[in-house]
């Protein structure tokens, strides 16, 4: 009876795999409907998984950001601590080279890397922007020159107010009538340099020192008034500045002068400059500014800045500009 029984068990067992052999079932055990289920589930997965990996990627990039950020301000902060460290040197130097500052706000070059950018946004909150007053401030490096007399024609035929910075070493004394009857238009005559050699002014703080001395008492002595704003050679973040760049401005500060840099460039003391590009380069920054501080150059060789000069003008007046001095910003 036992055998019997276990007999037909192992018929029916053998039945049974049979039929499914013979469907297929054993060896393709994936119907088509069930691939579709399953290769959903698959591409779910993936999804998953590629959203889960991104979203670890962006972790590691913001960990990364972050640590980069701190290095920079703990490399600002290494240098201020360094640059305070030895700053009374040159504290002592020209008791009488101060001055009762009437400048408001410095204003942050426009080749600014974006760690200092970011330092300006926070000093400076936006009084560009804030401001309705559309002024323009045409400001003027590197003269006197042969040119200057015509450059303050044009002004005068616009009754335009502008910014002179001067190379103090080229005021001469067959310049001082020129210069005196700059400060008598209400042009505002400020320093840049005595020498202009970068090299040199930047060597060290007391070297920027000695060269802004000179300056600063050849102007004082021809005008008879004080100049108090000035312009950094190369602007105030110039790559010959670095490690004394802190250093400077704040001595600077400390004695009441204030600088200013330009937020449009006419980019004509570069390659060779062409009336056109001279207006052109002007022309194309000036509407992203209420307050645009204009770069131009008043050397010698700056003859197509004089001929554009007109130009210029009457276009930033068309575009709703008013011009003022950059102390009165
Ligand atoms: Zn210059």
């Amino acid at each position: 009876m036992g055998e019997k029984r276990i007999i037909l068990i192992l018929v029916i067992i053998l039945l049974l795999i049979m039929g499914k052999l013979f469907r297929g079932d054993i060896f393709e055990p994936t119907m088509q409907s069930d691939t579709i289920e399953d290769s959903a589930i698959e591409v779910e997965k993936t999804k998953q998984e590629v959203k889960q990996e991104a979203k670890q990627e962006a972790k590691q990039e913001t960990k990364q950001e972050v640590k980069q950020e701190t290095k920079q301000e703990e490399t600002v902060k290494k240098e201020d601590s360094a640059e305070i460290a030895h700053k009374e040197e040159y504290m002592e130097l020209y008791p009488d080279m101060y001055v009762k500052s009437s400048a408001k706000i410095p204003l942050a070059a426009i080749d600014t890397n974006v760690l200092d950018y970011r330092k300006y946004i926070f000093k400076y909150p936006m009084s560009d922007i804030q401001s309705d007053k559309k002024v323009a401030y045409l400001t003027f490096d590197d003269g006197p020159s042969e040119n200057t007399r015509k450059v303050l024609e044009i002004l005068k035929k616009y009754n335009i107010k502008a910014t002179f910075f001067m190379i103090a070493g080229s005021v001469t004394p067959e310049r001082y009538d020129l210069i005196k009857e700059m400060i008598d238009q209400g042009h505002v005559v400020g320093i840049h340099t005595y020498s202009h050699n970068y090299k040199k002014i930047y060597a060290s703080v007391k070297d920027y020192l000695d060269d802004f001395y000179l300056a600063y008492t050849r102007m004082y002595e021809v005008t008879g008034v004080q100049p108090i704003v000035f312009r950094f050679p190369g602007g105030s973040y110039n790559k010959y500045m670095k490690g004394i760049r802190k250093q400077v401005m704040a001595e600077m500060e400390r004695r009441g002068f204030t600088y200013y840099d330009w937020q449009v460039s006419a980019e004509d003391s570069i390659g060779k400059p062409t009336r056109a590009s001279i207006t052109r380069n002007v022309l194309k920054d000036l509407k992203r500014y209420r307050k645009p501080i204009i770069l131009l150059h008043d050397s010698s060789v700056n003859k197509a800045t004089v001929q554009s000069l007109e130009t210029i003008i009457q276009t930033i007046k068309e575009e709703g500009y008013t011009f003022d001095t950059v102390d009165k910003r």
